[in-house]
């Protein structure tokens, strides 16, 4: 599993892309956006459409964030997983869709509702993240090795 600011974006090409805030690009109620970060965004950006989505109601932090990486915020109390979040963007022109997230339970799950490919990053983590964040994050990585458990039985 690859940081976001580490991915190889060179197949990502003619996407959607509906991007996560926290624990993807910064840990969770950072403001600033490191360089690296900035780059990997503004390289996507190149030949995708991108929107940041967050599950965050801090909206206020979120908008300066997408201002700092110059990318749209899709600015809704609708929460990851809904696919409800589909109908805020003008979906149409792209036949391509990718969420990319460090939560499997919101951004993956998220993905599979919209029949999206999804990337699942490496988590930004902070000693300084509030506890019930640290709870959420253990929740999470418990159900997406169960998850990858039973895939691999599939298999
Ligand atoms: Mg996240």
């Amino acid at each position: 599993m690859q940081a976001f600011n580490q991915l190889n974006t060179k197949d990502i090409v003619d996407y959607l892309i509906i991007l996560d805030i926290d624990g993807t690009l910064i840990n969770d109620d950072e403001h600033q956006l490191d360089k690296k970060t900035l780059d990997k965004i503004s390289e996507l950006k190149e030949s995708n459409q991108i929107y940041l989505c967050s599950n965050s109601r801090n909206h206020e932090r979120n908008k300066k964030v997408a201002s700092l990486a110059n990318v749209e915020y899709l600015d809704t109390d609708i929460r990851k997983p809904s696919k409800k979040i589909l109908d805020l963007i003008d979906h149409s022109p792209f036949k391509k869709r990718l969420v990319i997230g460090d939560k499997f339970l919101t951004d993956g799950l998220f993905a599979k509702n919209i029949k999206a490919e999804f990337i699942k990053t490496k988590r930004i983590t902070s000693e300084n993240d509030r506890l019930y964040i640290k709870f959420l994050y253990l929740i999470d990585d418990w159900a997406y090795a169960i998850f990858e458990k039973l895939e691999n039985l599939k298999t």
